[in-house]
C-alpha cells in the first residue's frame, strides 16, 4: 500500500531537486513561523493592526519575489480528448481566484509556481476556486456554489435558522466554466476535499430540509437536486475525510494552536482593516463578523462562530467529521480518487516525522504520532494506533477515503464511477506539499504531479 510516490507513473518527482532544497527550506519555514507569531502577538493590542498588516504584506511580496523564478512554463495548448474544466478547492487557510493575494502567491503552487496557469499553459481549462478559509463545510459548499454560479451566496434558509447565522453571505463574480451546462472536474486539498464531497452531494441530491424551508422561487438551486450529472470526478489530496488528531485533545498542541491563532488573526483583520479583504476575505459576515460590528460585538460574535457546530474546525474533528459524513455518499456517476501522504517513520515513541517534513509540522506530526492508550473521541470514535502515520497536519488513515463510502485500490486498467479510488500512499510530500509547499522553490514534482493527475482526469470514460 504505502509506495514513494516517485515510483509511480502517475507522479513522477525528479530526484536531483530534493537533494538541492534541504539547505534553503528551514529560512523559507521560518520565515512562516515568524509570520504566525508576529500576527499572534500583534493580537493583543488593536492599536498595532496597521504595523501588523505592514509585516504581513511585507512577506507576501517577499514570497512573491521567491515564487517569481519558478513561474509556470507555457506550453502545448489543445491536446486531449475528455477534457472537462478542472476546479482547484482550497482546505483551512487557503485562498483563491479573485483575491489580491492569489496574484501575488498563488495558493496551487505556493512556492513551486502557479499550478493553474501551467496547467492553462498546457491546455486544461483549470480555475481555483475562492471559498471561506475558516467556515464549515456546508458554507463553503454554499460559497463554491456562489464562486461557479456568479451569484450571491445562499446559506440555506433552514441551515441558517439551525445554526442561528444569515441565510444570505457574499456575491460572487462567476468563475471561468460555464457550469452546470458542462461538468467539471473537482480537485479540493485537505478541508477542500469535504468541500466538494459535499458540494457534488448536494448537486445530485440537493437538500430536502431546505426544500422543505423555503417556496420553490426562493430555493437555491443548489438544493433542488437537478444538478446531477454536472460534477465527473472528485479528487481529494490530504483530506481529513475522518476527521484529524491534530485538533484532538490531548493530542492538540502548539503548532496547531498557531496556526488557528493566525487564522482567526485574519477574520478580526478581514473585519476591521479596510482593504485586507481584498487580499484574504475570511467569509464570516454571516456571522456578523464584518466591519459593520464593534470590537466587543465582533469578538463575541466570532467566539460564537468558533465554539459552534459550523465552523471548519468542528468538521475537521473527529466526531464533526463523522457528522458531515452522514450526509454524504459516492454518487454513482461520479468518479473519486484520493491521495493520502505519510512524512512518519518509525520510533521507539511511535512514528516520528521524516527530517525533511516542513518545519511548521513537526510539532503536530510529532503529536500525532505518539503512541498512547487507545483512546475514545466524546462522540464514540476509538483513535488507535492506526491513527499515528500523518502527513504534519492529517492522519493518514483518515485521508485514504471516508470509512463508510465504497473503496478500493487504484487500478489504471480498472476506473469505476461510484466508489474510491486510493492512490498508493505518498512518503515524500507533506500536506502543504500537495498545494505547492512552503520550501524554498517548492516541493519537488508539483507541476509533475498535476499534470499527470489533469491528463489521468481527461482520460475518464464520459
Ligand atoms: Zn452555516
Amino acid at each position: 500500500m504505502y509506495v514513494d510516490i516517485s515510483t509511480k507513473h502517475i507522479v513522477s518527482i525528479p530526484n536531483a531537486k530534493e537533494k538541492s532544497k534541504l539547505s534553503v527550506e528551514f529560512s523559507t519555514d521560518s520565515l512562516c513561523v515568524i509570520w504566525y507569531a508576529v500576527i499572534n502577538n500583534s493580537l493583543k493590542g488593536i492599536d498595532q493592526m496597521k504595523k501588523m498588516t505592514a509585516w504581513f504584506m511585507a512577506l507576501l511580496m517577499g514570497l512573491a519575489l521567491f515564487t517569481s523564478s519558478a513561474s509556470a512554463e507555457s506550453g502545448q495548448p489543445g491536446r486531449g480528448k475528455n477534457r472537462a474544466p478542472i476546479v482547484f478547492v482550497h482546505g483551512l487557510g487557503g485562498w483563491g481566484e479573485g483575491t489580491k493575494l492569489n496574484d501575488l502567491f498563488p495558493h496551487w503552487g505556493m512556492t513551486a509556481g502557479d499550478v493553474k496557469a501551467y496547467l492553462n499553459g498546457q491546455g486544461y481549462e483549470a480555475y481555483a476556486a475562492s471559498v471561506s478559509p475558516v467556515a464549515s463545510a456546508w458554507d463553503r459548499a454554499c460559497e463554491l456554489y456562489a464562486h461557479l454560479s456568479g451569484t450571491r451566496t445562499d446559506y440555506g434558509e433552514a441551515h441558517a435558522k439551525i445554526h442561528g447565522h444569515a441565510r444570505y453571505g457574499p456575491s460572487y463574480e462567476k468563475l471561468g466554466p460555464d457550469w452546470p451546462g458542462e461538468s467539471i472536474h473537482l480537485i479540493g486539498h485537505s478541508f477542500g476535499g469535504a468541500t466538494i464531497r459535499l458540494f457534488a452531494q448536494l448537486c445530485a441530491g440537493g437538500s430536502a430540509e431546505e426544500r422543505a424551508a423555503s417556496p420553490a422561487n426562493e430555493l437555491s438551486p443548489l438544493f433542488r437536486g437537478t444538478l446531477g450529472g454536472s460534477v465527473v470526478s472528485v479528487t481529494t489530496l490530504a483530506a481529513p475525510h475522518n476527521g484529524t488528531t491534530a485538533l484532538l485533545e490531548p493530542v492538540k498542541g502548539v503548532g496547531v494552536g498557531l496556526i488557528e491563532a493566525a487564522l482567526y488573526s485574519m477574520a478580526a483583520l478581514d473585519a476591521l482593516v479596510p482593504g485586507f479583504g481584498a487580499y484574504y476575505p475570511v467569509h464570516l459576515q454571516q456571522f456578523g463578523v464584518d466591519s459593520g460590528a464593534t470590537l466587543a460585538e465582533l469578538a463575541q460574535n466570532f467566539a460564537a462562530f468558533d465554539q459552534s457546530a459550523d465552523s471548519a474546525r468542528h468538521d475537521l474533528s473527529v466526531d464533526g467529521a463523522r457528522a458531515v459524513n452522514q450526509g454524504i455518499r459516492c454518487q454513482p456517476d461520479i468518479y473519486y480518487f484520493s491521495y493520502a501522504a505519510d512524512m512518519t517513520r518509525k520510533a521507539q515513541r511511535g512514528r516520528a516525522p521524516k527530517r525533511s517534513i516542513s518545519i511548521m509540522l513537526l510539532e503536530p506530526s510529532l503529536r500525532m504520532g505518539e503512541k498512547r492508550e487507545p483512546y475514545a473521541t466524546p462522540g464514540g470514535a476509538t483513535i488507535d494506533n492506526r491513527w499515528l502515520p500523518n502527513d504534519g497536519l492529517v492522519n493518514t488513515i483518515s485521508a485514504l477515503h471516508p470509512f463508510h463510502e465504497p473503496h478500493r485500490a487504484y487500478d489504471a486498467d480498472n476506473v469505476e464511477p461510484g466508489v474510491w479510488q486510493v492512490m498508493p500512499v505518498v512518503t515524500d510530500w507533506d500536506h502543504i506539499d500537495f498545494g505547492g509547499g512552503l520550501r524554498f522553490g517548492g516541493a519537488a514534482g508539483v507541476m509533475e504531479f498535476y499534470l499527470a493527475l489533469a491528463g489521468m482526469l481527461e482520460g475518464l470514460p464520459k
